[in-house]
């Protein structure tokens, strides 16, 4: 039998901008559904450093466009989640670090861009002394200077548990492949056909969020709809389980022309170890032109890399991984990097990508701006389908939360 149910916004992904939209949503006092097709976070999310930052990136040519000074607000806001008082209740996220360093660990364009960096965000970053340095650098002898950012970061895996956890009824995982468009004429999305379990099911709404990342150019295929086009870009990461008892989290500034750092380095908790080792993921330049290396070749460069910015660590017993991802944006002329999150509005459709984990609440806001601009308000019912008491949710699985790749990779599981 077929079902039909009518909410007021179905959002399309599961990942870090679908779960904190669906959040944002609900409180407003939508009806809200979030359909996701694998593992909640299992595209760019869990790939993702977890760092929130605040725009250093961005400005290590002395310069802090307008549209970047955007993200220079985003690690203060995600701070006020983390502490209950912001948009979303971040309260329990794990916080892997509450800071982040910049080294200028070359020669001298990496200590002019790191200088010209730390001019144009004065006031969020600060100098360290060596009294001040992290234990990581503590008592080693390193050249250049060691900046502390006002950026932090996050365990993905927790903050996306955090965001899908109160919403268990209104997550659903549905099969992407049988899923059916209907398009009325004058180009709006009238219905999503899904099956699930035997069952075909007719989703109506107010309005349909495409959040699902990469899935996004499929989708606007789908659909039919030309513009906004998606650009990606490849990514080549690497992963080292290093037996060394302190994290690291770090840019390191390297002596090329590019303004992207050499290495950027995040720490995770090795699942495998208690506490004596650590599993490193690294990305920034090298992770850029590594999509021209083998894994071998990227392993080996990383720890070339690696060995020569940080003697103190012995590299030798490290295991090694590397993998292949893109980043998904809307495609801007010149193949542009876009520096804020994107929202475009067609019909009853919004169309979103974050750009960066770090401006999902910038993506949010947007969302709900263009919701008041187009004075949509709540007024489903909660998920009601018309012929009979079933519930939406009945209908269809939870999906799990995506879980890092190093999580069982170094264990033989
Ligand atoms: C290697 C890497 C490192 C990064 N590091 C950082 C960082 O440290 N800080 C930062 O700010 N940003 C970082 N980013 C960027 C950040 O991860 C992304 O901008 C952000 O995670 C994108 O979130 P999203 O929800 O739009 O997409 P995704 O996380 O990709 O989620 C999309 C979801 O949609 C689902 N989906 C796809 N198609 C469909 C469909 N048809 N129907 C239903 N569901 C569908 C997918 O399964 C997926 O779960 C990094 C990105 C990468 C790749």
């Amino acid at each position: 039998m077929n079902r039909t149910f009518s909410t007021d916004m179905v959002i399309l992904g599961g990942g870090i901008a679908g779960l904190w939209l669906l959040n944002r949503l609900r409180q407003r006092g939508f009806d809200a559904v979030l359909l996701e097709k694998s593992t909640l976070g299992g595209g760019q999310t869990i790939a993702s450093q977890g760092i929130i930052h605040g725009g250093l990136k961005y400005a290590l040519n002395g310069v802090l466009s307008p549209a970047s000074s955007a993200i220079a607000a985003m690690p203060e806001r995600w701070r006020l989640c983390l502490q209950g008082q912001g948009d979303v209740d971040l309260r329990g996220c794990r916080v892997l670090s509450p800071h982040y360093f910049m080294w200028s660990s070359g020669g001298y364009r990496s200590r002019l861009k790191t200088f010209l960096g730390s001019k144009a965000l004065r006031g969020r970053i600060d100098a360290l002394s060596e009294r001040e340095y992290p234990d990581f650098f503590r008592n080693h002898e390193i050249s250049g200077a060691l900046y502390q950012l006002s950026d932090f970061v996050l365990d993905t895996p927790s903050l996306l548990m955090l965001l899908a956890q109160p919403h268990r009824d209104r997550i659903l995982r549905i099969d992407a492949d049988t899923v059916q468009t209907h398009v009325t004429e004058d180009g709006k999305l009238d219905c999503l056909t899904l099956q699930s379990h035997g069952r075909t099911v007719n989703l109506r709404a107010q309005r349909f969020v495409l959040c699902a990342g990469e899935g996004n150019g499929p989708l606007l295929q789908q659909l039919g709809i030309a513009q906004p086009e998606m650009q990606t870009r490849p990514l080549h990461m690497l992963v080292a389980r290093v037996a060394h008892a302190l994290p690291a989290y770090v840019h390191c500034i390297g002596d090329s022309f590019g303004m992207t750092p050499r290495l950027t380095v995040t720490s995770h908790p090795d699942p495998t170890s208690d506490g004596n080792s650590w599993i490193w993921y690294i990305g920034g330049e090298i992770a850029e032109s590594g999509v021209q290396r083998s894994p071998e070749e990227q392993q080996a460069e990383g720890l070339r890399q690696l060995g020569a910015a940080f003697p103190w660590v012995d590299f030798s017993s490290a295991q090694w991984d590397s993998f292949f991802i893109n980043r998904a944006e809307p495609r801007l002329p010149n193949l542009q990097r876009p520096d804020n999150a994107y929202v475009s509005a067609k019909q009853n459709l919004l169309i979103t990508w974050p750009t960066k984990l770090t401006l999902t609440p910038d993506l949010s806001d947007s969302v709900c701006d263009e919701l008041d601009r187009q004075q949509v308000q709540p007024q489903a019912a909660p998920a009601a389908n018309a012929e009979d008491s079933t519930t939406l949710s009945s209908c269809f699985d939870f999906p799990e939360v995506a879980q890092p790749r190093w999580e069982h990779l170094f264990t033989g599981a």
